[in-house]
């Protein structure tokens, strides 16, 4: 263990700790954009800049390790006007469009130019412009409003293993990219919009559907798998806009594309609300056939149906001629269920689940 003193205040922490890890131990808030706990440091955004005794410069508290005996200063006029220096630099090109971004009231961007009072701009100087817009099924990439914090590309390689995009080009230019610059093709797992500081990157299903401030958070369970993963849904005017999962979860945080984008259905006007039957054809003609497919029906009728059907199969043909599979979207105990009621009332074991395909 290491004890170190910041802030005029002594901290014990594990060697190999970051001097930003000891300062929020202690609660101390400093400042980052390109920091994520899960992720490798990298130094990028320099706003976690602190003193450090017996070191010339401000340091990235994100970068540095502790040491014993250390003395830090997270805070000083000289340090806040470094900070406030690197915001404007980074908002001198950046479209500044809160009024209509997604992601106004939940970027750390916009967060500390209002603590940090920036309204005008001392550096004038070109602009990033991009005209082509990626065309993907799930993520709205605005790359004008990126400010190169990395955190999207760590996550795709660090966490997800993916691999999908990086850092192109250099200097000015430098831009995050996919290989040879070609429309998002990749898991769609949507962490990197998870970790994204900025409204560089936001859901396509989420546009103009509601920002933070207008949403309800519902805490739920994902309905997909057996994993369980926790899902926030952002519910707004009894509609569910927006999936995300916090961090201190079973999942961490983390989702596949199914548990973060699939979850139009639940709103969707084609939801099945009643149980239908299947009819049998009346006639020859191909579209009057499917329509005339099913009818729908009471849950007395078709559960009814049902048993007198299983009832007569059993009888004519065996237990074994009947099978049944069960889906990963029921809970464990509605799967125990249905396995108890193939394999005890029907008397096959005839049974399987969409999970093992
Ligand atoms: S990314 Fe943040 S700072 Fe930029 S326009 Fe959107 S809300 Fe405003
Ligand atoms: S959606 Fe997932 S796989 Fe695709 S770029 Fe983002 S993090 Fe990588
Ligand atoms: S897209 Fe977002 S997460 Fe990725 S580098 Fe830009 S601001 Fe950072």
């Amino acid at each position: 263990m290491v004890t170190l003193t910041i802030d005029g205040r002594k901290v014990t922490v594990r060697k190999l700790s970051t001097v930003l890890d000891a300062a929020r131990k202690l609660d101390i808030p400093i400042p980052t954009l390109c920091h994520h706990p899960k992720l490798s440091p990298s130094g990028a955004c320099r706003l976690c800049i602190v003193e450090i005794t017996n070191i010339a410069r401000p340091v990235t508290a994100c970068t540095i390790l502790v040491s014993e005996g250390m003395k830090v200063k997270t805070t000083s006029p000289y340090l806040e006007r470094l900070r406030k220096t690197t915001l404007e630099l980074l908002l001198s090109d950046h479209p500044n469009d809160c009024m209509i971004c997604e992601r106004a009231g939940d970027c750390t961007l916009q967060e500390l130019a209002y603590f940090y009072g920036i309204r005008e701009n001392r550096f004038e100087g070109e602009r990033r412009l991009y005209t082509k817009r990626d065309e993907n099924p799930f993520i709205k990439r605005e790359p004008e409003k990126c400010i190169l914090c990395g955190r999207c590309v760590k996550i795709c390689n660090e966490v997800q293993g993916v691999s999908a995009i990086d850092f192109g080009y250099r200097g000015f230019n430098t831009k995050i990219c996919t290989p040879f610059e070609k429309d998002l093709d990749c898991e769609f797992c949507g962490q990197c919009v998870a970790v994204c500081p900025t409204g560089a990157l936001t859901g396509t299903m989420w546009v103009q559907k509601g920002r933070q401030q207008d949403v309800r958070d519902v805490d739920t369970l994902c309905p997909y798998c057996g994993c369980g993963c926790s899902l926030t849904l952002h519910v707004r005017r009894n509609e569910v806009i927006r999936v995300s999962s916090s961090e201190d979860t079973i999942n961490e945080g983390w989702l596949c594309a199914k548990g973060r984008f699939g979850y139009g259905f639940i709103n969707s006007p084609d939801r099945l609300t009643k149980p239908l039957i299947r009819t049998a054809p009346k006639t020859s003609s191909l579209i009057a056939h499917y329509s005339s497919l099913f009818r729908e029906a009471s849950w007395d009728e078709a559960l009814d149906y049902v048993v007198r059907r299983l009832k007569s199969i059993k009888d004519s043909y065996g237990p074994d001629s009947i099978a049944g599979l069960s889906s990963a979207r029921c809970t464990n105990e509605e799967n125990y269920l249905f396995q108890k009621f193939i394999r005890a009332v029907i008397g096959t074991h005839n049974v399987d689940h969409c999970a093992r395909y």
